[in-house]
């Protein structure tokens, strides 16, 4: 899975697992780094390895598998210090993605569809298209269904066709909790969250209507001041969306190593291609991502200077 999984790295990674493990394979999951708190009710969550607590264990693992399934990342740059491990590695490398424009060469087999809503809706694929579908029980279902709730923004994304509706029925008859699951997603938070939320919004939200675009930068004193942890910053980036007219949302972190940039758009403007071309990054068309080494300054005047160039594009 990539750095820092969210719900569909993670819930993608935990469902094939469980799905292989019923096959009668022997199956590590690991992740490139820690993931948010949030996660850790996800069934065999605790038995995820994080690589960057663990590098010698994870190497030693790696260095002996038949099979590598990459899910959530299509570029080996997406799990940051485990990269040119992954990229050194003789083995069978399957890739199983939606994101857009795959490292194809690094791959032996796989797809990166990005029509997919999530990651977790290929493993629901693949795992009934081998023909095994009367495997599914109560613990795929709910990590696959983590995954699809959290990046389909709980149904609300263009990418919620009719048959991510169908597969949620088929997950429905395992008879697992939902209500629960959505529970343990959304209601898992501390105060101090809510607290920094309600800081941000008020300290550190700016709109330019005449771009029809909103901004939200965080400094480091922010993150030290309300105790962030990872995690706690996910989902910020949707609020400025709410606002009338708003087409893009930069969000902004002054993180330790790197500033990392969220970009989310509605309709025509295509996040992956600015995230690309401004911020070093990539993702999908309506949802994206970026990182730089620039200043929490610098970025932000870049940001400026880009939406300015983009002015056609979003007005
Ligand atoms: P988020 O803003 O939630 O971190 O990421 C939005 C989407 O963009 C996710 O699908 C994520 O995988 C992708 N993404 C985030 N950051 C980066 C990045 O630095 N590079 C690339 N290629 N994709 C990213
Ligand atoms: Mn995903």
């Amino acid at each position: 899975m990539h750095q820092k999984p969210d719900g569909d790295a993670m819930g993608s990674s935990l469902g094939l697992y469980h799905f292989l493990v019923k096959l009668g394979h022997q199956v590590t999951v690991i992740s490139p780094t820690n993931w948010a708190a949030w996660i850790n009710w996800m069934p065999e969550s605790n038995k995820v390895i994080n690589f960057e607590k663990n590098q010698e264990k994870v190497t030693a693992i790696l260095n002996q598998v038949d099979y590598l399934f990459c899910l959530d990342f299509n570029i080996f740059h997406r799990t940051k210090n485990l990269a040119s491990t992954l990229a050194g590695l003789q083995c069978t490398k399957i890739l199983i993605d939606h994101h857009e424009q795959p490292d194809v060469v690094n791959f032996n087999y796989g797809i990166s569809n990005s029509e997919k809503s999530s990651t977790c809706e290929m493993v629901y694929d693949f795992i009934v298209d081998s023909g095994y579908d009367y495997l599914i029980d109560d613990t795929i279902a709910q990590c696959i269904y983590t995954g699809v709730v959290t990046d389909t923004g709980s149904f609300r994304f263009p990418s919620t066709t009719a048959s991510v509706h169908l597969m949620v029925a088929r997950l429905m008859q395992t008879g697992f909790d939902h209500a629960q699951v959505h529970s343990n997603i959304y209601d898992n938070y501390l105060e101090n969250r809510l607290r920094f939320i309600g800081h941000a919004l008020s300290n550190r939200m700016e709109f330019f209507y005449e771009y029809n675009t909103a901004l939200i930068a965080i400094t480091k004193q922010d993150l030290l001041k309300f105790e962030i942890k990872t995690g706690d910053t996910e989902g910020l980036v949707n609020y400025p969306q709410t606002v009338q007219g708003i087409k893009l949302v930069g969000f902004v972190i002054d993180r330790d190593e790197e500033r990392k940039w969220s970009f989310r758009s509605k309709g025509g403007f295509d996040c992956n291609t600015f995230a690309r071309k401004y911020f070093n990054g990539g993702g999908h068309f309506n949802a994206a991502g970026g990182n730089t080494k620039d200043s929490l300054e610098e970025t932000v005047k870049k940001f400026m200077a880009a939406i300015k160039e983009n002015e056609l594009l979003l007005t």
